[in-house]
């Protein structure tokens, strides 16, 4: 049997794909529509291996997603495919409603239609696992205690109300039809793959090319911050040993202000990659005009997991921090090729997409 993966060419898919290869022999089927964030070059080292198999195309496309269920003989779907980032949700929201909402409905039809046609003894086991966000829970105030499972959805950005929109669908399916599904709702990623819009990599990018580091207002905004490794492995137990119709929160345990990370960043980069005038990569900060209704503060309590699931990060913040400096500084040709745009022209070399 297989497991399909929906957004595996991006940040925390292919680290998932990347993840799951390295700890199943379990064959696993790749979808993704390959948009500005999706980067085939993140698998490169999966080559040749034929328990990866590839496919462009969307999650939108309802037959090409019921042909890969059953053609593969498909046992669960983990589903990352998603717009996903929040400074392009404010700008375009109608991409992020078509992909987020309108293709995960599509996607649950698919799965839907397959899992009905599943031998009884296949269809207790599968599993549906929407992987999606803590911003779906809108902003906490400086003492609220952390997002716990049962805190309402208050979506604030068009990002986080797609989001909120494909869990309820997701959640529905479940009531509705008895689909096996699981949503999990994660706190900010951080580690290798990870495309320079976001701000670490940003920050570490821009750094490194000697350019100003821009933080958003006071950059006094606090995030919990969760390495995408601890994240893949509890995604991996959640597939394992998640109970069907549930939710799980997953976090860090690492609440920061965005200036304590940038300065967190800087710290490490003055120790690995010191400038060449011996000052710190601080004196780059600068301060631009906050994002329009932006959350103050996320957090997650994790403990149902950890409860249930035995799962617990393995990385403090510092830790963690310290494993992605070091993997952008040694990973500097993929910088430029994201960057540079360059990946594309090595997808279609490699793959003979565009
Ligand atoms: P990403 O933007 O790096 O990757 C998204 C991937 O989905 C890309 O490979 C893209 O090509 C693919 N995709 C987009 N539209 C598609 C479509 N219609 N059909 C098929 N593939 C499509 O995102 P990410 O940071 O890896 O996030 C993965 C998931 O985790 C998303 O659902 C996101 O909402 C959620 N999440 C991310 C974070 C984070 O910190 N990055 C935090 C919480 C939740």
């Amino acid at each position: 049997m297989t497991i399909l993966v929906t957004g595996g060419a991006g940040f925390i898919g292919s680290n998932f794909v990347l993840d799951w290869l390295a700890c199943h022999d379990e064959p696993l089927v790749n979808l993704d529509a390959l948009t500005y964030a999706g980067n085939l070059e993140n698998l490169a080292s999966l080559e040749g291996d034929p328990r990866h198999v590839f496919v462009h195309g969307d999650i939108a496309d309802r037959d090409l997603v019921r042909s890969l269920l059953e053609r593969h003989r498909v046992r669960a779907v983990v589903h990352f495919a998603a717009e996903s980032h929040v400074d392009r949700s404010i700008h375009g929201p109608e991409a992020f409603a078509r992909t987020n909402v309108l293709g995960t409905l599509r996607l649950l039809e698919a799965a839907r239609a397959h899992w009905e046609g599943l031998p009884e003894t296949e269809r207790s086991a599968f599993r549906f696992v929407n992987v999606s966000t803590d911003e779906v829970y809108g902003s906490l105030g400086p003492d609220d205690p952390p997002f716990t499972e049962t805190t309402p959805y208050a979506p604030n950005s068009p990002y986080a109300a797609s989001k909120a929109g494909a869990d309820h669908f997701v959640r529905a399916f479940h009531h509705t039809y008895g689909l096996p599904t699981i949503t999990t709702n994660c706190s900010n990623n951080y580690g290798p793959y990870q495309f320079p819009e976001k701000l670490i990599p940003l920050c570490l990018t821009r750094a490194l090319a000697g350019e100003p580091l821009p933080i958003y207002g006071d950059g006094q905004q606090v995030r919990d911050w969760l390495y995408v490794g601890d994240h893949t492995a509890a995604l991996r137990r959640v597939l394992e040993a998640g109970r069907a119709g549930q939710t799980y929160n997953i976090g860090g345990w690492n609440e920061r202000t965005n200036l304590e990370v940038v300065h967190t960043l800087c710290r490490w980069l003055d120790a690995l990659a010191p400038r060449a005038d011996g000052r710190s990569y601080a004196e780059q900060i600068i301060f631009v005009t906050d994002r329009p209704g932006h959350d103050r503060r996320y957090a997650i309590d994790a403990r149902k997991i950890e409860r249930e699931l035995g799962w617990r990060p393995a990385e403090t913040f510092d830790t963690g921090i310290e494993k992605t400096v070091r993997w952008y500084l040694t990973h500097r040709d993929w910088v430029e090729h994201v960057t540079s745009g360059a990946y594309r022209e090595w997808l279609s070399r490699h793959y003979g997409a565009a």
